[in-house]
């Protein structure tokens, strides 16, 4: 049987543990035999303010998963080029993993903007997708319905997942407010958070 491999793709800016909850909880309700986490490069639609480089995150991702056997980390978005397409990114994976069925884990909020995404219908038609439900945010199931074929909602699937109002977005604001970030990031992401001084309020005024 061929190897059923999730991704899941993010800015992850910090990494949190509503990802890897997240994660572990697809990987094992869709018996997925392992999850890579792929760190963008340049996420074309995020505004930058308030951001840690690719080295600092791509880190922190491996710091992250490093004691989870069935989680590792791809550094294939941050060596292309350009804006990363998760498009092509799911080719070089098929091109890279052979028989292997990939499975792109993504929150309901980003699954409600797949459709301004590049290609969004090669995309679709190129792995499953795997929703996990975000407090606040349910599926936009008529506005999928609207921007994509029948054929095309085939491929995505829900997994209900505990409902964690974890965001980085609010982390970066946590910690630019000098409050702790402890249990919403492992342990190991504060210590490194701590020593590169990430995400404090005079970084962003240089
Ligand atoms: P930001 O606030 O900067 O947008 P984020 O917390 O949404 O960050 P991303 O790196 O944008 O994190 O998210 C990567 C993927 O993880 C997306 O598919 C997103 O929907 C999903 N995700 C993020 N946080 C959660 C969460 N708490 N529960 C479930 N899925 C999540
Ligand atoms: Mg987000």
């Amino acid at each position: 049987m061929s190897r059923r491999i999730g991704i899941m793709g993010g800015t992850f800016d910090p990494i949190h543990m509503g990802h890897l909850i997240t994660a572990e909880m697809v990987r094992v309700s869709a018996q997925l035999d392992e999850v890579i986490f792929i760190p963008a490069a340049h996420p074309p639609h995020k505004n930058r303010e308030h951001a840690a480089p690719p080295e600092d995150r791509i880190r922190m991702v491996r710091r992250a998963v490093e004691n989870n056997p069935f989680f590792s980390v791809s550094d294939i978005e941050l060596h292309r080029e350009g804006p990363s397409y998760t498009v092509d990114t799911i080719a070089a994976l098929h091109a890279q993993l052979g028989t292997a069925e990939l499975f792109f884990i993504i929150g309901a909020d980003a699954m409600n903007d797949l459709y301004l995404w590049h290609e969004p219908e090669r995309l679709l038609q190129s792995c499953a997708f795997i929703v996990a439900t975000r407090q606040g945010v349910p599926l936009d199931e008529s506005l999928l319905a609207e921007k994509f074929t029948p054929a095309e909602r085939s491929h995505i699937h829900t997994v209900p997942t505990p409902h964690l109002e974890i965001s980085s977005t609010a982390i970066r604001a946590q910690i630019r407010a000098g409050h702790s970030v402890r249990y919403l990031v492992p342990r190991v992401v504060e210590t490194y958070i701590e020593e590169r001084g990430l995400y404090r309020a005079h970084h962003e005024e240089l």
